[in-house]
């Protein structure tokens, strides 16, 4: 048993050894992506129900690696995020960001808003606020062409420095929103004292909507939060039409979701938003 035991371990530590050095080559491919191109910016529009118009489209990071394909970002960015890359991802993040939406300016096509995920990590960074000023002042936009994604974690870590942050951000003129809503540590306080504009319902309270009565009561209690304190509100994950009618039917305006559409590449969603504008 005793040798037993040495060996189960010897081969877990094995494991351990693979899975870090698995971990850490993806980190120095990742480098190696920043710089090469490999990562690639999806689109996921934000429709509203009485247009069925695109209002807003949210930005997922793609990365194409060149052996092992198509790596989903649920796999880089805990990675990333480990070892503070993630901060240098959301840089290139945001000024790819900036930049597309010049190009549409510049080409005649009316952008919609680009709502951009930041990580904890880059939320903490004392550069942060100057990064976005930078960012926007660089392609020459005006702050409300954007919106951030900010997780509750990324505001409760440190409180004071959150509010300084989003004030800064929210005088300037960036929309805030609070991702996965309802996941985090789930302390109501910030939302009584921060310039917060939107709050997005998660995809894992919305995912039983229709068959969980108390998915179905958190969600309710949620639009409600956001109606009485005058925030905008956002249901994503939605993937069925029943989920919609529910939604609907509960006051909810404005939905994201592969019932609508999945996230997609550039040229589509440029198509879209081609073809929005000559309605
Ligand atoms: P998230 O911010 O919660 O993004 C929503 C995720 O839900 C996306 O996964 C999206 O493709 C997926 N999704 C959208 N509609 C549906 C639906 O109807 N059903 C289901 N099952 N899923 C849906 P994705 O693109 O794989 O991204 C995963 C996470 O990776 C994101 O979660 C976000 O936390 C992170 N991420 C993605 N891009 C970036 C980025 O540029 N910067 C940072 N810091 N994080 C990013
Ligand atoms: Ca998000
Ligand atoms: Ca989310
Ligand atoms: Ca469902």
């Amino acid at each position: 048993a005793k040798r037993s035991g040495g060996n189960s371990f010897r081969f877990y530590a094995q494991e351990m050894q693979a899975a870090s050095q698995q971990r850490m080559e993806l980190e120095s491919d990742m480098r190696q992506a920043l710089e090469s191109d490999q990562f690639q910016l999806y689109f996921q529009p934000q429709v509203r129900m009485d247009s069925s118009h695109v209002q807003s489209a949210e930005v997922l990071l793609r990365w194409n690696h060149p052996e092992r394909g198509l790596v989903p970002p649920g796999v880089f960015i805990p990675i990333a995020e480990e070892s503070l890359l993630i901060a240098d991802i959301d840089a290139w993040v945001l000024r790819a960001v900036c930049k597309q939406i010049r190009q549409w300016l510049n080409a005649g096509i009316e952008p919609v808003r680009l709502a951009i995920n930041i990580s904890a990590a880059q939320f903490q960074n004392p550069r942060f606020v100057s990064l976005v000023k930078l960012s926007l002042s660089q392609f020459e936009l005006s702050a409300d062409h954007i919106e951030l994604e900010i997780t509750e974690g990324a505001l409760i870590d440190n409180l004071e420095h959150a509010r300084q942050v989003l004030n800064e951000l929210g005088e300037f003129g960036v929309r805030l929103a609070i991702d996965d809503f309802g996941t985090g540590y789930c302390s109501l306080a910030y939302l009584k004292t921060m310039p917060i504009d939107k709050l997005k319902i998660d995809q894992s309270f919305i995912r039983d909507i229709t068959l969980s009565a108390r998915d179905a009561a958190i969600v309710e209690v949620i639009l409600q939060l956001s109606k009485q304190l005058g925030l905008r509100c956002i249901a994503e994950g939605v993937e069925t039409q029943e989920e919609l009618d529910w939604l609907v039917e509960k006051g909810c305006e404005v939905f994201q979701g592969y019932f609508f559409h999945r996230p997609m590449p550039l040229a589509d969603f440029a198509k879209l938003l081609s073809s929005q504008v000559s309605i």
